[in-house]
Parts: structure tokens; C-alpha cells; sequence
């Protein structure tokens, strides 16, 4: 059993608890003092980014009720941001089994997770005030989760810890930060993209472990009504994968987007991030700098409008005499592409269909209307416009569009 153990400073990384306790215990050797905090589990990797059976054991060590399990994994462990885009249920277990000594790093984190070269990081004016305030600087949950590269707090690029092997090393041996050799000098020169990106990756962090992605994706919609959309025969509406890319590269940089979302983006990738079946939050993080859109948005069950729907359901309500023509023009689309579009929306066409080619029906009867020349070449024109084949069709489709709307007003 511990008789003592440090109490977790304000976001401070278990990792770093972990630390102090072995600065405090006067032991030297590293061995020894991870067997007093995990045991029989002294082997355990104390330093992973994913949090693991570390935490159970060290809990269970402690008299009961000294620690709140989900506290330590929700506030001390970078754990909620890596479940933030699961299903709340599926976090709750996924915690639960952290807290019965159970957890296993999602695989799909394993894959996603930075390689050796990267070690635990700091922000040199947080070691600052830390000290002054708590009398030891500590490391925050904050700054290690690798997609963000500046202290929020303080505007400043993180810098990390030099150690050799650090993966190897961090797991094995304690490096308490007011120990490690840090550089002191900050390094304000940070774009905003980047300052954006570190808050979005504090606030997934920090919301509350209730919050999960909702039914309806703000995010995907935002894109579409921002201009990123583009119109398939098949499956209707799309984004435009290649323009966000390049929207992307230019707003991070091509080294930043190159490292979170690859060469390129699939269609299998752009469906995930649609679905949410993309489960770390590196990729809509970037995405959602870019649009400026705030994360209570994205978040938000209520779904944000959906602009075209919106124009094209105006349309159809406006009624009136128009065509297939007519409204492409006007939503500056190609015809294939409206109708694309209106079995997305699962709608039916409002418009009159222009029979094609030059009209049968006028043989078994004739209709005849005198107008003078300039009239004449009005109604050509307008029929030319809507569609028709010649002025005689759109004619009679007019004179039938007002005895339908006769006989329904009469009904
Ligand atoms: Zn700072």
C-alpha cells in the first residue's frame, strides 16, 4: 500500500504525478520505485499517451476513495481526447475497463500514435509561473497530445524534454521536469493556424466526457455550404476532395496537412470524416480550423442549415410556371446536376416537363393565335429560354399550366 502520493496539480499529466512522487521519495533507483507505485506491475509503460493498466495500479494502492479513477483518466490523461469522437456509451466502458486494470490502447490510436522521436514537451513560460505558483513546474496533459504545438495560455511554441530513445526511456525511468534540462527562451513566432489548431485540441480535450459527435455532421455540411461541394451523377452531393486539400495546404501549410492527413485525401477517408467513423480528431480539427468554425458548432445536435436545400425548397414552393432550364440557370448548375441534387434531397421535380422535340400534339387540332411581330419574337425567345422546342409547345404547355391550377384551386 502507498501511504503517500502527490496530488495532481491543475491538468497536470499522471505521468508527471508519477514523477513527483519518485523526486519525493529520495529514491534513486527507478526500478524500485516503480515497484512500490505498480507492484506486480512494475513492468507496465508508465508514459504512454494512451492511458493504461499504470493507472489501475497505482490507484489500487492507494486507500480508497483518496482518488476519483475517472477523474485521474478524464483530467490527468490525454484519454478524452482520444475518445472524444466515439459514442459517449463506448467511452463510459472504455474508462470503466481502464479503471478494472483492462484497457488496451484502441488499435486504431497504435497506428496513429508519433514515433520515436517524440518526447514529452513543455512550454517554457507555464514552467515559469508553475514554479512560481506551485513551486515545481509539471507537465501539462495539454501539450503532449502531438497535434498541438503551442501553449494555448501563453501563445508560445512547446518545446521537448532531450532525451535519448525517449520512448523507451519515459516508460522506464521518471523525468520530473524540474529535473530535465529545459530551454528557457520562448519562441513566440507561431501562425495562427497553429494557434488555432492547439485551442481546438485543448477544447475536445477539456469538454465534458458526455459530448460526443452528434446525428447530424456540422462540419461536413459547413464544408458543402462554404463552396467546397461538388455534384456526382451517382451519389448526388459530395465534397470536393482535391479543393479542400488544397484549401487545407494553404491555410497549415503542406508539411502540416501532409503529416495529419496524408498525400492526399480518399473517397474512404472524406466518407469516415462524413460518418464520424474516424475516430481520432486530428483530421476534423484541421478541417474545422480552416472553416472558423467554433466547436460548440460541430458538436451541436441541432443541425446547421443546409443552404441549397434551402434555395432549391424555395423554389419548388414558389410554384409557378417554370422548367428544368429555368432553374438550372438560375442555381447556375448543369440539368443532370439538378436532378442529382433533387434525389439527394429525396425531392420530386416541381418543374413542367418539355416534351421532347417538336410537339405531336398538334395535328388533331389546330390552335391559332394572331400577335403581332414583336410579341411574336418575345414568345420565341421565352420559349427558346424555359426549353421549348418551339413557341407553339410552350404555348399550350402555358395554357394548360392555368387550367391545372384552376381545376386545383377548384378542388
Ligand atoms: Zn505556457
Amino acid at each position: 500500500m502507498l501511504t503517500w502520493f502527490p496530488s495532481p496539480y491543475p491538468d497536470e499529466l499522471f505521468y508527471s504525478v508519477l514523477c513527483r512522487y519518485y523526486l519525493s521519495s529520495g529514491i534513486k533507483e527507478h526500478y524500485l520505485v516503480k515497484k512500490q507505485l505498480f507492484g506486480t506491475k512494475a513492468g507496465v509503460k508508465m508514459a504512454t499517451l494512451y492511458p493504461n493498466a499504470a493507472v489501475h495500479a497505482v490507484l489500487s494502492r492507494l486507500p480508497e476513495g483518496v482518488f476519483d479513477g475517472h477523474n485521474v483518466i478524464l483530467r490527468h490523461t490525454p484519454f478524452a481526447y482520444y475518445t472524444r469522437m466515439y459514442p459517449a456509451t463506448e467511452r463510459e466502458a472504455l474508462v470503466n475497463d481502464l479503471l478494472q486494470g483492462r484497457g488496451k490502447t484502441p488499435t486504431h490510436l497504435w497506428r496513429t500514435f508519433p514515433k520515436e522521436d517524440y518526447a514529452l514537451r513543455y512550454c517554457p513560460l507555464c514552467i515559469q509561473e508553475d514554479t512560481q505558483i506551485y513551486g515545481e513546474p509539471y507537465y501539462h496533459v495539454e501539450h503532449q497530445i502531438p497535434l498541438s504545438s503551442v501553449c494555448v495560455r501563453h501563445k508560445c511554441r512547446l518545446k521537448q524534454i532531450d532525451v535519448d530513445n525517449p520512448r523507451l526511456a519515459l516508460n522506464n525511468r521518471f523525468y520530473p521536469l524540474g529535473t530535465v534540462e529545459t530551454d528557457r527562451e520562448t519562441d513566440m513566432d507561431v501562425s495562427p493556424a497553429e494557434l488555432r489548431v492547439s485551442e481546438l485540441v485543448r477544447e475536445y480535450w477539456r469538454l465534458p466526457a458526455s459530448v460526443s459527435p452528434p446525428t447530424c455532421n456540422n462540419l461536413y455540411q459547413t464544408l458543402l455550404n462554404s463552396g467546397y461541394m461538388t455534384i456526382v451523377r451517382q451519389s448526388g452531393i459530395a465534397v470536393d476532395k482535391n479543393k479542400l486539400y488544397a484549401a487545407l495546404c494553404d491555410y497549415h501549410g503542406v508539411e502540416a496537412v501532409k503529416r495529419v492527413l496524408g498525400e492526399n485525401i480518399s473517397g474512404t477517408m472524406m466518407k469516415r470524416l462524413k460518418t464520424w467513423e474516424q475516430l481520432l480528431p486530428d483530421r476534423y480539427i484541421m478541417i474545422q480550423a480552416m472553416l472558423d468554425l467554433t466547436t460548440k458548432a460541430v458538436f451541436d445536435p441541432e443541425p446547421i442549415r443546409d443552404k441549397l436545400k434551402e434555395k432549391i425548397g424555395r423554389m419548388a414552393e414558389q410554384g409557378g410556371f417554370c422548367t428544368l432550364r429555368q432553374v438550372a440557370c438560375s442555381l447556375g448548375m448543369k440539368h443532370y446536376e439538378v436532378n442529382a441534387i433533387l434525389r439527394y434531397y429525396d425531392m420530386a421535380p416541381f418543374w413542367r416537363e418539355v416534351p421532347a422535340g417538336k410537339s405531336q400534339t398538334a395535328r388533331k387540332g389546330v390552335l391559332r393565335c394572331t400577335v403581332d411581330e414583336a410579341e411574336l419574337e418575345r414568345i420565341r425567345q421565352y420559349s427558346h429560354e424555359l426549353g421549348y422546342h418551339c413557341a407553339g409547345a410552350f404555348a399550350l404547355d402555358c395554357v394548360r399550366y392555368v387550367m391545372e391550377q384552376t381545376e386545383l384551386s377548384n378542388r
